[in-house]
């Protein structure tokens, strides 16, 4: 074979796509963009010269997402979704031989990367409160120096933020932390003042997917000005496609109401769905700072899955997870949406229920 030996090994990446009434699956945002503002984005595309390429430093959308998030466009670098940032990072911090760490689970993103490029990596399980093993993970950082630790905050697929004073001792172990703050909108808790700080060592990663632009492919990473000038280096010159600043642009401006509207709504049935769940019996949910979240069933998880997704309802079976035996995750719909969900589950687990008599 022409390809590399450790490429034989690797898997491509799969993602649930069966066709279902209610997709739960991917902790999308459920509101598509409202029609005005997608006529707005029909005007500008037809302004763009399609025959050029785009602007490599993405200019205009750094300086609103800058704007937003109280930076400079200069501490802002964008990938083709964070999933290329975070590409970018194994490819750029520190040696080929030097390991990556993070907690599992986790995001599957950190080890693709790192396995694709031949990187060793140290995966430190979470302890039972889903919280980080503070003198595991402390270990694997003094003994074997990790170049990089990416830590999920909140983490996929568990939903919670990991203790902020554990992460700050065991930040001082490690040369570089990635705070992936791919859901930020939904916690509110960022690493990003820190992130701007030289003197520090984390860089936070956010992305427009979780807020309604998934189709996109728009991710940021925030970092000191010289942090972004070195990334800069790896980063594929043409990354953000023209159609993608364009229509990122608009809705950063003219769609803000909208984005924050919906953020909202997703905290607040977030809020109401964890309660509903608490309320059926035999089920365990787990608390969330996320637009997504974990519960355990009873019964064979992947049973449960396949019924609902039989019934319409598609979510993710993450019980193949380390520790995560049992386990589904699913994500925030729109209130009807979720009815159906928290109605189709009912059924289910009665099914399974009197099956089992
Ligand atoms: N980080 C985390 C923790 C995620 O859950 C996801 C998406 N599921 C990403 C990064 C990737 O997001 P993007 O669409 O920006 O590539």
């Amino acid at each position: 074979m022409v390809f590399a030996k450790r490429i034989d090994h690797l898997k491509a990446y799969k993602t649930e796509t069966s066709p279902a009434k209610v997709k739960l699956s991917s902790n999308e945002l459920p509101y598509d963009l409202p029609e005005e503002l997608k006529a707005k984005i029909k005007e500008e595309i037809a302004k763009i010269p399609f025959n050029r390429y785009p602007d490599p430093y993405a200019t205009e959308l750094r300086e609103i997402l800058a704007k937003l998030w109280k930076v400079k466009p200069e501490n802002i670098i964008l990938g083709n979704g964070s999933d290329e940032l975070i590409f970018y990072l194994a490819i750029a911090i520190g040696e080929n031989y030097e390991a990556i760490a993070y907690p599992i689970p986790t995001f599957p993103m950190y080890r693709v990367v790192a396995d694709t490029l031949g990187r060793p990596v140290y995966e430190v399980p979470l302890n039972e409160d889903l919280d980080l093993d503070e003198s595991r993970f402390a270990e694997i950082l003094e003994n074997y120096k990790p170049a990089l630790m990416f830590i999920s905050y909140p983490n996929n697929p568990t939903g919670n933020l990991f203790s902020k004073e554990k992460l700050n001792r065991l930040r001082k172990l490690v040369s570089l932390m990635v705070s992936d703050e791919a859901y930020y909108d939904f916690s509110g808790e960022s690493y990003i003042e820190k992130a701007l700080d030289p003197s520090e060592n984390i860089v936070v990663l956010r992305t427009l997917s979780k807020i309604g632009l998934a189709s996109l492919r728009v991710g940021a990473l925030i970092a000191d000005e010289n942090f972004i000038k070195e990334l800069f280096k790896v980063k594929l010159p043409f990354n953000i496609t023209y159609p993608s600043q364009v229509i990122a642009k608009v809705v950063l401006t003219e769609g803000l109401d909208f984005i924050k509207w919906a953020v909202k709504q997703v905290i607040s049935e977030r809020e109401r769905l964890l309660k509903e769940l608490q309320k059926m019996e035999g089920i365990k949910v787990f608390p969330s700072k996320a637009n997504f979240f974990l519960f355990k069933t009873p019964f064979d998880a992947d049973t449960v899955h396949k019924k609902l997704l039989e019934k319409g309802v598609l979510i993710r079976n993450v019980s193949y997870l380390p520790g995560l035996e049992g386990c589904l995750r699913v994500n925030i719909g729109k209130p009807e949406e979720n009815n159906i969900f928290l109605e189709t589950l009912e059924r289910v687990l009665r099914e399974l229920k009197s099956s089992k008599r």
